[in-house]
């Protein structure tokens, strides 16, 4: 019998190759994006028409191709990247196979510019179908330009197994934004038949989230950090309350290569048990760091598979570390009950100018009535914390609108400030000696608390009632600078990025003011050594970093709106979070601190602090 057996063709075999490595024009884009990685390109840009299937390009200013390497790249296991088989194992690279290349040229019209810095000419090559049909000279600007051009047109069966355009653009920006989030530092723009879908700044990890994400992703992020022998851990995960019934934005990362792994993803589900609702799941970013000795990424041709040496401990280390910083950033940093009273500064205005009562005619006075027996002076000063707070409530208008059974007036002047009553006054609305002490509060849902009046019940937003605390506290200790700080045994030392340095420099004599004290403000580097009394260690950096951001946000100009706007950033970072459970003592202490508030009635981004419910509101719902 004759042989048989034949080598296959190389175009024939390119193409059995290209099956594995392109399945669809999002493989394109990553094996592109990746090779300007490689190539160290600090500026990439890709633009795609007609979900890839017409044109994919990528443009770097990478290192360029001289005109042997730029013939040699297009062969299948051509690769720059490793030389012998140890090398697989201290990978630092994204591609090494070599295929990638070969594959795409194999399956589409392919046009290559490139030239490297020290060549003055570089070259245009195009291919087709795995054939070289022309190579040429070209002025070109330093870098690369890859064009890929209608993808599988000598494949129609899998050109018609392509999906509808948006499910295709939707798989293309999956690998951009896997690949963007990786490299922050590299500034990347996407443009799809035209018009600009991303434009991506060189950046930190933070603000390429942001940018990728939108804005309002930045006050959901909870920084993770960690570092052990066996693996480094950074990033992000998505405070609980932001988990999404469908399968959000999840990312591991590792040694900047974004890789899938059920059992990680499990880790990391595993540390926000008891934190959010089953069926939901947490969104992350994380970027893990180990030896490339210890890992193993030549599983699967298209990359995002990973075998780790040691994966029952990076799963327990994982694990541990996310659950740290949901502990950190969960816990309720502020109310600190043990605290003796006598070193809170006391909340008056002794160092603002002077502003004269003002004495109201009540042009309705008649000495024959009851209520004549009440005064009627506005204080626009703060009277000391009362443990009996319920006094100060009176006078408060109530949710319906109507004044309150003592007879107050219930204008809106009334609402902006208080009016204060003598004491025999106060406490009547109240049903009972007990509830005057406040003994009867109850918590909802770890949300609201709950105290009765006695005309109904008042309900208290927790959260938003600490922010205004929190609020006129540190307001004041910013303009009166006289707040007390808790000295660090160990200094704190915090990385930012240069630029966010740069602003916490801006506010320092601010943050100082309110118990901050800063030992060096230099390139990357906060080291702290002192912090305000209301706020735990490890609180420092996510208040720190969501102020810069809500600086950065706001562009303050003047120092009033600056002042205003760090203290809103700070009392909402350090206010006592919704999901915290409070014991008695705390919810007393905090109603006592609310209605000693200039106005209690708002939280610092004007939302009700608190409604009331009448007797006669639940009456008409047993009608
Ligand atoms: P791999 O990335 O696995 O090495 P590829 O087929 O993707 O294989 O690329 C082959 C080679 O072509 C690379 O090793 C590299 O030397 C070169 N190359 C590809 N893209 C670029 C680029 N954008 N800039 C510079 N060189 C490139
Ligand atoms: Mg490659």
């Amino acid at each position: 019998m004759a042989d048989i057996i034949q080598l296959l063709p190389d175009h024939v075999a390119n193409q059995i190759a290209a099956g594995e490595v392109v399945q669809r024009p999002a493989s394109v884009v990553k094996e592109l994006l990746e090779n300007a990685i490689d190539a160290k390109a600090t500026d990439i840009t890709l633009v795609v028409k007609d979900a890839g299937k017409t044109l994919v390009q990528v443009t770097d200013n990478g290192s360029g191709m001289s005109i042997t390497d730029a013939r040699l790249s297009f062969e299948r296991h051509a690769t720059s990247k490793i030389k012998s088989a140890e090398d697989l194992f201290n990978l630092h690279t994204k591609g090494f196979r070599g295929e990638a290349l070969a594959s795409i040229a194999a399956i589409a019209h392919v046009e290559l510019k490139t030239r490297t810095d020290t060549s003055e000419i570089g070259t245009h090559l195009t291919i087709e179908g795995s054939k070289v049909v022309s190579q040429d000279p070209a002025v070109v600007p330093k870098g690369t330009t890859i064009s890929v051009k209608n993808l599988f047109y000598n494949i129609p069966a899998r050109r018609n197994f392509l999906k509808s355009n948006p499910v295709e653009t939707r798989h293309i920006i999956d690998e951009f934004h896997r690949v963007a989030l990786a490299h922050p530092t590299v500034s990347f723009q996407m443009l799809h038949n035209g018009s600009d879908v991303f434009n991506l700044p060189a950046s930190n990890s933070r603000q390429r989230i942001v940018h990728i994400f939108g804005s309002k992703t930045n006050e959901k992020l909870v920084p993770v950090s960690e570092e052990t022998e066996i693996i480094k851990i950074e990033g992000f995960v998505m405070k609980p309350e932001y988990s999404k019934k469908s399968r959000g934005e999840q990312f591991f990362f590792v040694n900047d290569r974004f890789i899938k792994s059920p059992y990680l993803h499990h880790a990391v589900s595993s540390a926000f048990e008891g934190l959010m609702k089953n069926d939901v799941h947490p969104g992350y970013f994380l970027f893990l760091e180990v030896d490339p000795h210890s890992i193993d990424i030549n599983i699967h041709p298209t990359k995002t598979e990973i075998k780790f040496d040691d994966e029952h401990a990076i799963y327990a280390m994982l694990r541990a570390t996310v659950k740290h910083s949901l502990g950190q950033f969960n816990i309720a940093p502020v109310l600190d009950f043990e605290r003796d009273k006598g070193f809170d500064t006391p909340y008056e205005y002794s160092k603002k100018s002077p502003t004269a009562p003002s004495i109201e005619v009540d042009r309705d006075f008649n000495p024959f009535q009851e209520r004549a027996k009440q005064g009627n002076i506005k204080f626009p000063f703060k009277r000391e914390v009362s443990p009996s707070w319920e006094s100060l409530y009176v006078g408060l208008k109530d949710d319906s609108g109507h004044a309150h059974p003592s007879g107050l007036r219930s204008s809106t002047e009334a609402e902006m400030e208080m009016e204060f009553e003598s004491e025999e006054v106060t406490g009547s609305i109240f049903e009972s000696k007990e509830t005057e002490t406040g003994q009867v509060t109850l918590q909802l849902q770890n949300k609201y608390i709950v105290s009765p009046l006695k005309n109904g019940m008042m309900v208290i937003h927790q959260n938003l009632a600490h922010q205004r605390v929190l609020y006129e506290e540190l307001l004041k200790n910013i303009t009166v600078k006289e707040a007390v700080s808790q000295q660090l045994l160990f200094p704190l030392e915090l990385h930012f990025s240069k630029p966010d340095v740069a602003i916490i420099e801006k506010v320092r004599e601010q943050l100082e003011h309110t118990g901050f004290i800063f030992s060096e403000l230099k390139d990357e580097t906060i080291e702290i050594s002192g912090i305000p009394v209301q706020i735990l260690e490890s609180h420092v950096v996510n208040l720190l970093s969501q102020l810069v951001h809500d600086i950065k946000e706001e562009v303050p100009d003047t120092g009033f709106s600056q002042n205003d706007m760090l203290a809103k950033s700070m009392a909402a970072s350090m206010a006592i979070k919704s999901g915290v459970s409070l014991n008695k003592e705390e919810r007393e202490h905090l109603i006592n601190q609310l209605f000693a508030c200039k106005e209690p009635t708002v939280s610092p981004t004007n939302k009700p602090v608190f409604t009331t419910l009448d007797v006669s509101d639940l009456d008409k719902k047993f009608m």
